[in-house]
């Protein structure tokens, strides 16, 4: 079974350790630059995106992670976790660093304070004809998809909240929250091919 890292630096980290563990694969929390040579992939939880970046800096984990990201690595983001893997922030807090690798700009708690939390059925044609029931926390969305990144979802008015990029993969919702586990099969089947 592969062996799959989940940044621990902050966020819902449990949630994707249990979710991976009953797919199978071996999880195991990444703090520190030597656990993320253990993995062959990884995956970037939900939480405080600015949060993540001080303490990925700080802890020394943030080039070591553009460089997986960079040697292809596979790296599941969701939420705060898709913020990290975005090339481009907008409404970032003041020097906001994201690690970068998806051809995207995306929108940090885009959906104001009036909804702050939703949740949708989502039509996501690579996963299949059943729909997919996001949860969106404080969500971001991708507002705009450059040559190199593909949309995998969309809102009814257009906005994309899901994209794939190689061995890379985002969603601006939490699967993890709605015992939802095709986003995650699908990232451990990167993992696999990619090992
Ligand atoms: N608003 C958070 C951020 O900017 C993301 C929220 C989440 O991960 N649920 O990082």
């Amino acid at each position: 079974s592969p062996r799959v890292g989940v940044l621990a630096l902050q966020g819902d980290v449990r949630e994707h350790v249990t979710l991976l563990e009953g797919l199978g694969a071996h999880a195991v929390p990444v703090r520190r630059p030597n656990e993320l040579d253990s993995v062959s992939g990884l995956v970037i939880p939900g939480g405080e995106s600015s949060v993540m970046d001080k303490l990925s800096r700080l802890f020394g984990l943030a080039e070591p992670l553009r460089a997986a990201i960079a040697n292809g690595m596979p790296v599941y983001g969701t939420c705060a976790g898709l913020i990290m893997l975005a090339d481009r922030i907008s409404d970032g807090i003041q020097g906001q660093q994201s690690l970068g690798g998806l051809d995207v700009t995306v929108q940090r708690n885009a959906f104001g304070s009036q909804l702050d939390s939703f949740e949708v059925d989502l039509g996501v044609p690579a996963l299949g004809a059943e729909p997919v029931h996001a949860v969106f926390i404080r969500a971001p969305i991708v507002t705009e998809i450059g040559d190199r990144a593909t949309a995998l979802a969309s809102l009814e008015d257009g906005r994309v909240v899901a994209v794939e990029q190689g061995n890379l993969l985002g969603t601006s919702f939490h699967p993890e929250m709605s015992g939802e586990r095709r986003f995650h099969a699908y990232f451990l089947n990167k993992v696999r091919s990619s090992a």
